[in-house]
């Protein structure tokens, strides 16, 4: 059965270096891939763009293609959520369907700090994004985990619907949100760092310029 990958972030505003990695995984894994775009918690700086605007470019970056798409479900809910909710809950709609969490090397590493981390394996397989190069190193618990559940070829999750660890060798791409804001805050028009879809509409980057 296809995976189903999902990539979470706060998508504000999404860009090309979040879509080729997840067009990249989505190649690797022969899987389909959804972006999530998340709420964030309240301790955390508030996005510059409301959530239905960030949902609004992405839909603008994702036209032309089928293979990577959006759901809205953690913005749908109260508050910020964990992701072993939102799992539980694609688990429960998607039946034996394999299910990857798709995560950078570095969140990777910091895993055991997660809500109910060791419960992930239960209901995802994990998509560790890398990049060639660089290697990243992991704690004790996370060693023991991977020990057991590390595979070389990602097409191998196809065949469970979770509990394996597949390394995805990504081309890294130096782009940032951080930097875009800056761009667009400066009336710049970063025009090959976003997708061409997000520039068709010039209301969509309003959220970004200053004045
Ligand atoms: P900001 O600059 O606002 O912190 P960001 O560009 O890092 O934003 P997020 O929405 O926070 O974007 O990222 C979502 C996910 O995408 C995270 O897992 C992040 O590590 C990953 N990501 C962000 N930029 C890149 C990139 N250029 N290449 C690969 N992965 C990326």
């Amino acid at each position: 059965m296809q995976p189903l990958a999902i990539f979470g972030g706060t998508f504000d505003p999404v860009h090309i270096g979040h879509l080729s990695v997840a067009w990249e995984a989505a190649e690797l894994l022969g899987a389909e891939v959804r972006l999530l775009p998340a709420s964030v918690p309240p301790h955390r700086p508030a996005p510059q763009a409301s959530a239905a605007q960030r949902v609004a470019i992405l839909h603008a970056a994702l036209q032309g293609q089928t293979r990577l798409s959006v759901d809205t479900r953690e913005l749908d809910r109260d508050g910020p959520s964990y992701t072993i909710d939102t799992l539980a809950e694609l688990r429960a709609e998607q039946g034996e369907r394999p299910l990857v969490l798709l995560l950078g090397a570095d969140a990777f590493a910091g895993l055991p700090s997660w809500h109910r981390w060791r419960e992930l394996f239960g209901v995802a397989h994990i998509g560790v994004l890398s990049r060639p190069g660089v290697e990243i190193s992991f704690g004790e618990a996370l060693q023991q985990e991977l020990a057991a559940r590390r595979v070389d070829d990602p097409m191998t999750l196809h065949e469970t619907p979770a509990g394996r660890v597949v390394e995805l060798a990504v081309t890294p791409l130096e782009v940032s949100a951080t930097r875009i804001r800056e761009l667009l805050a400066d009336g710049r028009d970063p025009r090959y760092l976003l997708p061409a879809g997000v520039f068709a509409d010039p209301r969509l980057l309003l959220p970004y310029r200053s004045g």
